[in-house]
């Protein structure tokens, strides 16, 4: 009935004060693609509170998976932070999205751009077998201000590489980036800056930027997604609009006040 189902969460796992993600059950008629984001919510006051999120899990898992902030006072987030397995998760029916690897020209080299909750879809994304059909080199870029905020980081580092059915493709073309702001690291920087001195190209190895060769997809905080997208625009990469192929796609993951 209606436009949601009612999921029970399934498992919780806090990163640190700021950062949680969460498993729940899966309806089977729910469909959506790697990238797409939907709608979830509480019932708080006896009304459904609902907000954006993207999906971390891959669309061919039995369950759904989120990350998510813990907004000081945020409507949502200050209850849900506290969620409890067994607790009820509104989902809605309809996720959709614009990252998603159809609003792509075919390229070489996909770069996934987030900071904080933005890596969300793009984990969603990496666990795509199709992904590593369509490019030869998939790069996760994650920008945060302190290691703690590293969510996923093992999984990324290792465990992914562990997996029975891409593992080995992942060995070959798969390759994390997270990079600090405000702590010590092996990588620093932000993202920005990064793209603009050519050091990220640099690190992963691949020379320079090329619209040739290289695609993009997006995903942070409103601020973040003007610079990257002024950047790329530059340096002659365009954004996908309207449904229509480009080099670079975005989605907005994150409220703007
Ligand atoms: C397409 C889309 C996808 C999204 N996917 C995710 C996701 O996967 N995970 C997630 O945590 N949030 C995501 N968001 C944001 C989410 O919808 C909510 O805003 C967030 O859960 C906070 O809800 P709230 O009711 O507690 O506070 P809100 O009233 O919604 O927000 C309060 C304040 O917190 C800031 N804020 C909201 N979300 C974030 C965030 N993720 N990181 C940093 N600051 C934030 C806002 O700018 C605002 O100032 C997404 C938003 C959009 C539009």
């Amino acid at each position: 009935m209606g436009s949601t189902t009612k999921e029970k969460i399934t498992s919780v796992k806090h990163w640190n004060d700021t950062l949680f993600s969460f498993t729940s059950t899966r309806d089977t008629s729910l469909k959506f693609e790697n990238g797409h984001f939907v709608m979830i919510g509480l019932e708080i006051d006896g009304k459904p509170l609902m907000r954006a999120y993207s999906i971390v899990s891959p669309n061919y898992a039995p369950e759904l998976e989120f990350l998510s902030i813990k907004v000081p006072d945020g409507p949502l987030t200050s209850v849900l932070q506290n969620v409890k397995i067994g607790d009820e998760l509104l989902v809605s029916k309809k996720p959709t999205g614009t990252l998603v690897a159809d609003l792509l020209i075919p390229g070489k080299n996909l770069f996934l751009l987030s900071t904080g909750t933005g890596l969300a879809p793009f984990l969603s994304i990496i666990q795509d077998p199709d992904i590593y059909e369509r490019f030869e080199n998939v790069f996760l870029v994650h920008g945060v201000r302190y290691v703690s905020e590293l969510a996923y980081r093992e999984f990324l580092e290792d465990e992914i590489q562990e997996n029975e059915y891409f593992g080995e493709e992942i060995k070959n073309k798969f390759r994390y980036y997270p990079t600090v702001t405000r702590e010590n690291f092996y990588n620093e920087g932000r993202i920005s800056d990064l793209l603009v001195s050519g050091k990220l190209f640099s690190d992963l190895g691949v020379g320079k930027a090329c619209v040739e060769r290289d695609r993009f997809m997006i995903c942070g905080g409103p601020s973040m997604l003007k610079q990257l997208c002024l950047i790329l625009e530059g340096q002659g990469f365009e954004q996908s609009r309207q449904g229509v192929q480009a080099h670079y796609t975005i989605e907005r993951a994150f409220v703007e006040q």
